[in-house]
């Protein structure tokens, strides 16, 4: 059977979700396929629920960009919706007088990126606000914060749905023909089925690159090398020492071993940041020296045994292992010569912050 659809959007995901909400809401017809049976049980449930502020990323990126223009839409999204969130804010700490000018880098980095709010702080400045604290200098970001991801995938969902999209559960996309004319998307499951469409975002997380190898008509060198960074967590039990959420220096491939809290208090810590071949969310309790190790550089009277294994996530990353750090890929016409077409990769962190923003994007290509 083949059905056809003005709007075909491919994963229920964050991105997904928040693209079919804002073509619907332009006045689309909207389908979203998901292969598996519920929304968000991909790279979007196991994040650090972290709204980003822009600190990180190069000047210029669309990771910059879109996460300091998502970043402001999602706490006025939140509000709007009754969304649990909290502006806590964030310390980046210089542990070691050694680290000092790696933070003012990134100070200045995040200036640049137009995060306008940021506090330096020496040492005894930090330690006043977070006593717990080792720090030789630190930096203060007050606009970063936590929300609840999943009740904020629901409302873009009841937007979407709202506006007249719908979403298609167990659906998982087998193959299909993709020109700028004809685009043909074979769904698999229970009920096969071809979909035709005029437009087709391919929003599939870990599955993105696997999507596009079996779109017949796209040229397959525009798809990028798919790589793995799995991050794991350990949750500390009894009370959190902290109030504001603790970010050491960066390291190569993640944020370093942060700390984060969730809206009931309860601290976590991670992600680390490993290179995998296939995706694995297993958690590897041998991590936890790792783990004591690097978080007691910023906060030393952690004690022992108050850590457990928690969850483990993977990031889709597009850089081997030893490059710079990469852009979100979102691939348009100008990209692959297909109009209606947009195929995006890469989308790690800030992904969550900047997804209102990335849905806008997206749509402006179609
Ligand atoms: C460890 C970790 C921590 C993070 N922390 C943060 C944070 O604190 N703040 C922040 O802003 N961002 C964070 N991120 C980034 C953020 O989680 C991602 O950018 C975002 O969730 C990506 O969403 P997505 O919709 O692209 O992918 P997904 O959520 O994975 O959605 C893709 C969907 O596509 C579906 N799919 C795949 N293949 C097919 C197919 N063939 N057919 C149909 N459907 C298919 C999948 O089932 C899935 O539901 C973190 C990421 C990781 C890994």
């Amino acid at each position: 059977m083949t059905e056809s659809i003005d709007c075909a959007v491919i994963g229920a995901g964050v991105i997904g979700l928040a693209v079919a909400r804002e073509l619907a809401l332009r006045g689309r017809e909207v389908i979203v396929i998901e292969a598996d049976e519920a929304i968000g049980t991909g790279v979007s449930s196991r994040s650090s629920e972290v709204i980003h502020a822009g600190i990180y990323y190069d000047p210029g990126s669309l990771k910059a960009r879109l996460c300091v223009e998502g970043r402001e839409r999602l706490y006025d999204y939140c509000a709007r919706h009754g969304i649990d969130h909290r502006r806590c804010g964030k310390l980046i700490v210089a542990a070691e007088e050694t680290e000092i000018a790696a933070l003012r880098v990134l100070f200045e980095r995040a200036r640049e990126n137009g995060v306008g709010d940021l506090e330096w702080l020496d040492g005894p400045e930090a330690r006043t606000l977070e006593p717990g604290l080792k720090a030789a200098a630190a930096f203060l970001s007050p606009s970063s914060g936590i929300f609840d991801t999943h009740a904020y995938m629901l409302a873009l969902q009841g937007d979407a749905e709202a506006a007249g999209a719908a979403v298609a559960f167990r659906s998982p996309v087998r193959g299909g023909h993709v020109s700028a004319k004809h685009k043909v998307v074979e769904v698999g499951g229970a009920e096969p089925m071809e979909l035709a469409c005029r437009n087709l975002v391919n929003s599939a997380g870990l599955g993105a690159q696997g999507v596009a190898a079996v779109l017949e008509g796209l040229p397959k060198d525009s798809i990028p090398a798919r790589r793995l960074a799995k991050g794991t967590y350990f949750t500390l039990s009894g009370p959190c020492p902290f109030s504001r959420l603790v970010y050491p220096v960066p390291e190569a491939a993640g944020d370093g071993i942060h700390l984060t809290m969730d809206l009931e208090g309860r601290a976590r810590f991670g992600p680390n940041a490993e290179w995998i071949e296939e995706i694995d969310y297993d958690v590897d309790e041998g991590l936890a020296g790792v783990f004591y190790k690097a978080i007691r550089r910023y906060w030393p009277a952690l004690e022992d045994g108050t850590l457990s294994p928690g969850y483990a996530g993977v990031r889709p990353k597009v850089q081997a292992p030893g490059e710079p750090r990469a852009d979100f890929v979102i691939q348009g016409a100008d990209a692959h010569g297909i109009d209606g077409l947009v195929n995006l990769y890469g989308i790690e962190s800030p992904g969550l912050t900047a997804s209102l923003a990335i849905a806008e994007y997206v749509a402006d290509r179609l």
